[in-house]
């Protein structure tokens, strides 16, 4: 056992519900403020949860992607922010896990994770290039033994928290923006200069600052992997599923909200049906889609584990790509329905049907990787990829 000690014999999903309890119940503070949810994140540290999806040998539970994204729909329920914090460390976990079999150090790097249960942050944003994952300005430069890296990070969520940070860069100063290798700046081999504050709509507990990150250590901290790769097998799928569960999570919590809403306002009228009891169907319905298209997703990439070629082609991708966009539209316009079924109790934020917070958390789903971009990508995929015509299989 490392550091931290799991409650003994209790499943994961037994210990995502006593942790989103106690993430719902400082959640409005950590929003008001925007602070990090500290508690939410110390409470996973104590159920082990950061390491939740490494092998057993490593010291995790050899979580499936499934399980992790039903603790981040689980979390997103209480807390938005904290369950986006949740899922970004286990992207990164997941990007890691490509390399497991790579070296002494990320071997070593992992086991690490688990015992001191290690929260890991991105820097894929740069000054000047915006979210394009897939280009990067600053290069990382290797002299001998060591490596050194500056850049200009617009955006990295829990930077000022975090145990190490997964960072892109040029493979050298020489490489196109495009020719991406992947940098784990730890802690101890980083120093991070605030460049921007994160004053925002919502999501505003995942401190999502942008800095200048410079950090110089050991050589074989750059993943062997190009960063081509490591998009395409694990970051692009494991960002889009986990985000569209956490949403789902949020659309979920306001659908029953409004269900409340309804069910107290009959009881007030018996016999009358309330005319926002028609909206909470409409909402129910689309959160099924929303819950079917994140569900067979996260089947897809479970089969495209077991063929990885099948994790490089374009139906995969633009399976990936159409459950991001989706899920985060129609997570807007079901917190939204929501809203317009509780009417003034949901606008305002102090009653027991407040989805303010929500409304406002569910709207960084379109920008987090901007919708249109993601669009742009998969049109140009379509000039070549047939649409699937099987409704099964
Ligand atoms: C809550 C939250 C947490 C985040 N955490 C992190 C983090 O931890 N680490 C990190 O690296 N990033 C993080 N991000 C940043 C995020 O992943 C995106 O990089 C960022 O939201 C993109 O910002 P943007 O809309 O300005 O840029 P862009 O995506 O560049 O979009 C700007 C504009 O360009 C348009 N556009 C579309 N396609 C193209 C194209 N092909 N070329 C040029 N322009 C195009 C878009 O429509 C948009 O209007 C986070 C974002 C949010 C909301």
């Amino acid at each position: 056992m490392g550091i931290v000690d799991a409650p003994p014999g209790t499943t994961l999903g037994e210990r995502a519900g006593v942790i989103a309890a106690i993430a719902g119940i400082h959640a409005a503070a950590v929003d008001r403020d925007g602070r990090f949810p500290h508690e939410a994140i110390a409470a996973l540290k104590h159920g082990r949860l950061l390491g939740a999806m490494l092998p057993v040998e490593l010291g995790g539970e050899g979580a499936n992607l499934a399980a992790i994204a039903d603790i981040c729909s689980t979390l997103g329920q209480h807390c938005a922010s904290a369950g986006m914090v949740f899922a970004m460390h286990q992207i990164q976990v997941a990007s890691l896990l490509l390399h497991a079999e790579s070296g002494a150090f990320h071997r070593g790097f992992l086991a690490r994770v688990a015992a001191e249960q290690m929260l890991l942050a991105s820097a894929t944003s740069e000054v000047g290039i915006g979210g394009d994952l897939r280009t990067s300005l600053c290069a990382v430069e290797v002299s001998g033994a060591t490596y050194h890296l500056e850049k200009n990070a617009s955006v990295i969520s829990y930077g000022a928290q975090a145990d190490a940070v997964l960072a892109t860069a040029r493979r050298h100063a020489d490489s196109p923006p495009s020719d991406q290798v992947m940098v784990v700046a730890l802690r101890e081999h980083m120093h991070l200069e605030r460049t921007t504050i994160w004053d925002v709509t919502g999501m505003r507990g995942t401190c999502s600052e942008g800095f200048r990150l410079r950090a110089s250590g050991p050589a074989d901290h750059v993943l062997p992997r190009l960063f081509a790769e490591i998009a395409a097998r694990s970051m692009l799928a494991t960002s889009h599923l986990l985000w569209a569960a956490l949403w789902y999570g949020i659309a979920f919590a306001a659908v029953q909200r409004a269900q409340a809403f309804i069910k107290a306002e009959t009881r007030k009228r018996p016999g009358d049906t309330p005319t926002g009891a028609i909206r909470v169907a409409e909402a129910a319905s689309r959160l099924q889609m929303m819950k079917s298209m994140a569900r067979d997703g996260l089947e897809r990439y479970a089969r495209a584990q077991e063929s990885r070629d099948e994790l490089t082609t374009m139906g995969f991708a633009v399976a990936m790509n159409n459950v991001k966009v989706a899920t985060s539209r129609i997570a807007v316009d079901v917190v939204n329905t929501a809203m317009l079924v509780c009417g003034i109790s949901g606008f305002k934020n102090d009653t027991p049907f407040s989805l303010v917070r929500h409304l406002r958390d569910v709207l960084s789903a379109q920008v987090m990787i901007n919708n249109d971009r993601i669009f742009g990508n998969t049109a140009t995929m379509l000039l070549v990829h047939r649409l699937d015509a099987q409704l099964v299989a």
